[in-house]
């Protein structure tokens, strides 16, 4: 089970940097790769506009 980003994210930008295995990626709004993402939770818990969560 892998973390999704919903079309709240207004791309801040402020996860990207935080996922230890660098699942999530920019776009229009920010995205993460359910392939690489081991669900550790981080970006959910740093997301300020509570975008992040559990699939
Ligand atoms: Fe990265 Fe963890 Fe968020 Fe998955 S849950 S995208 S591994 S920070």
């Amino acid at each position: 089970m892998a973390y999704v980003i919903s079309d709240s994210c207004v791309a801040c930008g402020t996860c990207e940097p935080e996922c230890p295995v660098g699942a999530i990626s920019a776009g229009d709004i920010y995205v993460i790769d359910p392939d690489t993402c081991i669900s550790c939770g981080t970006c959910a818990s740093v997301c300020p506009n509570e975008a992040i969560s559990e699939e």
